[in-house]
């Protein structure tokens, strides 16, 4: 190759041409795809990846903070750990609760898989095992998966044996937890990375899977809208109410409507991650989603207690657990689809559809477990119609009327116990108060922040229904809960990474921010439109999946629209991409795989520590899972970090019990290789962590900023980001930054229209040297800025000095 390093030469001539810059790569057009060798680590057991995990958890320290001091794990308990005393057993408290944060990033990637393992078996049989893997326009379709276990699927049969290794890998993780096994927090650790890895490998098993057959959007940045919202019911209608993840049962449902010319006559609407899939079934070519989306799992028993379904289907994963029961008093028969909840209802798979329907009608049984889903996708529209007018004969009552509103807010005794239970401290008493007196203003207030748990009526010495109180009250909001969600588009595409990898590198496109996760939040969903909308406006991407990108999608701006309908879906910069559900977070960390794959050529298969590398060095993203709470959201977050991506959670992701964070001030830590000599490189302390809670979003949103920082970012790129880091300090904590300084190299980092004072506040308070002739820094930055470095924790991929 020659080295040009002056002239000319017109772009317009060139065609197909890739452009060197020192050891950045970016391919114009789409290169032929070329066989990578296999790498170091295809398909790693526990230990394979521990040298990675040890540098990751040498900068970033596991901090504990256990919520129960005893462990009950075997018959020598229970041992109290308290001080860091150590069981019977010899396991000291640290170990322990590194033993618990596993234990539920195993639990957490077990769902995935199972509902991987589960949804793949059902599309075999229906496809076949030759059904080809079709994501969309891209070579690299399964990033993850080719990252971790160096294969490459090209068919659904090709996806078995990525799940073998995945439920092997689980098995073995699982026999840890058991006494007597591991001791040492620091292994128990670099387990939960690989539980964290794992899960996102059985993630991407589910959605490709589902992608391919389904006819689910596939990287779409304008999949369509779908309604959502308890507003968008229409009530008069018979409904069925789908509640879970796993939809392969739902689409026979689907499409029986379908077939029957039922549209018109039924309301299909779900919750949580079916509800999202749902609206992506039989969507590839831009159709209008068939089914409407309630919301997050924070609606399910409010959306019971309306008494407005019909029928309830449930299939796995974060369901209630006493569906059935509250479904029973107001009649709704609950059809259960999935061996992983059966409440105990009979199996009538084998049985004859209108016999279930008969027994299901006149309440001889409160459900039915159905496990055949051709029969299930006729039971439930039936069923749904035929209950709508049995349960409006029997007049049903679902929330009290307003005389019994009115009644049940003066029974209060103010005793306050119910907010003493509330997960979010809800200020129920002074709502009571104030509808006492016909102002329910403060119950409509209620209504979002609460998570519909139920707790407080458990308590209640006056046995007030609290949860039916809140709802009654709010009735006026409920009706105008009306938003839209984008259809999940799946997949980033490769030729979107072509063209957008360059500025993410470079820092000119500032960062990404995941908005992922459940609806455990602090404050009420608005959090999450609030926090994508200011960090659209400043040119980041926002990628959403799960309950997070339904919560975002319930508002509206001053203009009428939606944040989805504000923003295109494209990977670019200030653009809005709906990913899909939960297990389309895989397409997250599979952007970042694709990055260093298309954009650096980095060779992904079976290479997963110089990817990881390459992404904790150079791709600046924040994962936020603002109302973290199931065990499926610490393995996704972990993932990410093993991954090299940090992860923030809301308040009450520490009950996680432990946080991966650096400590900024310890300079020896923040070093790095430069691959080019093994010389060591000061970095930025950024991220400055792996996976930390934040109390606020006036806190989070600086921290945002600062945390998509890297070392490769070039001058354009950093004060980019220094200047939204600036800038969101000063809004919305009101200050500078401490540690603003820290992130400046040369006075072209610095952000353009406050250089000058910056300059001079870099002289009087941090006595750095300035030339003020040319308004240039002398001396005072830690790092140099040198735009051909190659920043590396990995040695080995170092050239010899
Ligand atoms: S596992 Fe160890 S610490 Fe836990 S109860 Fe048994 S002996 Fe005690
Ligand atoms: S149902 Fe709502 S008000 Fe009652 S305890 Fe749960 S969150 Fe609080
Ligand atoms: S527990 Fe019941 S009586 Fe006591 S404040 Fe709450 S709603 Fe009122």
């Amino acid at each position: 190759m020659s080295n040009i390093t002056t002239g000319k030469f017109s772009i317009e001539d060139l065609e197909n041409v890739q452009v060197t810059i020192e050891n950045i790569v970016g391919a114009i057009e789409e290169v032929e795809e070329k066989e990578e060798e296999m790498g170091v680590t295809p398909k790693p057991g526990i230990s394979s990846l521990r040298h990675w995990d040890f540098n990751l958890l040498n900068r970033y320290e596991p901090i504990y903070t256990p919520m129960c001091d005893q462990c009950c794990y075997c018959t020598f308990g229970k041992c109290d750990l308290s001080g860091n005393k150590e069981g019977a057993c010899g396991i000291d408290m640290k170990a322990h609760q590194a033993r618990e944060f596993l234990l539920r990033v195993i639990t957490g990637a077990s769902a995935h898989t199972g509902h991987g393992r589960h949804l793949l078996h059902h599309l075999i049989e229906k496809y076949g095992r030759d059904h080809p893997i079709d994501v969309g326009p891209s070579n690299l379709k399964t990033p993850v998966m080719q990252t971790v276990t160096g294969y490459k699927p090209e068919t659904l049969g090709d996806l078995e044996k990525v799940l073998d290794y995945v439920e092997e890998q689980i098995t073995q993780l699982l026999a840890t937890i058991h006494m007597g096994q591991e001791g040492e927090a620091i292994d128990f650790e670099s387990k939960a990375l690989h539980g964290g890895m794992l899960d996102h490998v059985g993630m991407e098993i589910s959605d490709i899977a589902q992608i391919s057959c389904l006819k689910m959007p596939k990287s779409d940045a304008e999949s369509p809208l779908a309604e959502i919202g308890m507003g968008c019911i229409d009530s008069s209608k018979p409904m069925l109410l789908t509640i879970g993840h796993n939809v392969s049962g739902v689409t026979n449902i689907m499409d029986y409507i379908d077939e029957q010319s039922l549209s018109d006559d039924i309301e299909i609407a779900g919750l949580c991650c079916t509800a999202i899939d749902m609206t992506r079934y039989n969507t590839d070519e831009g159709d209008e989603p068939k089914a409407k989306v309630i919301g997050s799992l924070a609606k399910e028993l409010k959306m019971i207690r309306s008494g407005v379904p019909d029928v309830i289907v449930v299939d796995e994963q974060c369901v209630r657990a006493d569906i059935l029961r509250e479904a029973q008093k107001l009649s709704i028969p609950v059809i259960s689809t999935n061996d992983k909840i059966m409440y105990g209802l009979k199996d009538r798979s084998s049985d004859d559809v209108d016999d279930i329907l008969e027994d299901l009608k006149s309440g001889i049984e409160p459900g039915a477990l159905i496990l055949d889903f051709d029969k299930l996708g006729e039971l439930a529209p039936r069923l749904a119609m035929d209950m709508a007018p049995i349960r409006e004969e029997k007049g049903i009552k679902s929330l009290p009327t307003s005389e019994e509103l009115q009644e049940l807010t003066e029974r209060c005794v103010h005793c306050k116990e119910c907010e003493l239970v509330c997960p979010t401290n809800l200020s129920i008493s002074d709502a009571m108060s104030a509808a006492e007196t016909g102002d329910f203003a403060p119950f409509e207030e209620l209504h979002d922040k609460c998570i519909g748990c139920g707790r407080c009526e458990q308590v209640c010495p006056k046995d007030i229904p609290v949860l039916n109180v809140i709802e009654k009250s709010a009735q006026r909001v409920i009706r105008e809960e009306k938003g839209t969600l984008r259809a999940g588009r799946g997949q980033v595409s490769d030729p979107e990474i072509r063209e957008e990898g360059v500025n993410l590198v470079l820092g000119t496109t500032p960062g990404i921010i995941a908005l992922v996760g459940c609806s455990n939040y602090p404050e009420g969903t608005k959090d999450l439109y609030r926090i994508a909308d200011e960090m659209l406006k400043r040119n980041y991407i926002v990628v959403v999946s799960g309950c997070s990108a339904m919560d975002l999608g319930m508002y509206r701006n001053e203009d009428g629209n939606t944040l989805y309908e504000e923003y295109p879906g494209k990977f670019i910069k200030g653009n809005l991409l709906n990913v899909g559900s939960c297990v389309s977070n895989s397409h997250i960390t599979g952007t970042a795989i694709k990055v260093a794959s298309i954009f650096a050529q980095r060779n992904v298969t079976g290479n997963f520590e110089e990817i990881a590398d390459y992404i904790l060095n150079r791709v600046g993203a924040v994962g936020v899972a603002w109302g973290a709470y199931s065990q499926k959201a610490s393995s996704i977050a972990t993932g990410c970090n093993r991954f090299g991506i940090p992860v923030i959670v809301g308040p009450h992701g520490s009950k996680y019990r432990r946080a991966l964070i650096g400590k900024p001030y310890e300079k020896d830590k923040w070093t790095v290789y430069d691959a080019r000599n093994g010389e060591e490189l000061p970095i930025p302390s950024s991220p400055e962590f792996l996976l930390s809670t934040v109390e606020s979003v006036e806190e989070l949103m600086p921290i945002l900023a600062k945390n998509c920082m890297r070392p490769s970012d070039n001058n354009m790129g950093r004060m980019i980001k220094l200047t939204n880091y600036i800038e969101l300090s000063e809004k919305y904590l009101g200050v500078m930054p401490e540690d603003w300084y820290q992130f400046v190299r040369t006075e072209t980092d610095l952000p353009l229209t406050k250089r000058g004072d910056l300059l001079k506040k870099l002289e009087s308070e941090h006595g750095w040297e300035i030339d003020w002739k040319k308004k240039k820094i002398i001396s005072g930055p830690s790092m140099k800025f040198d735009v051909s470095a190659q920043p590396t924790n990995v040695k080995r991929l170092c050239k010899e000095a």
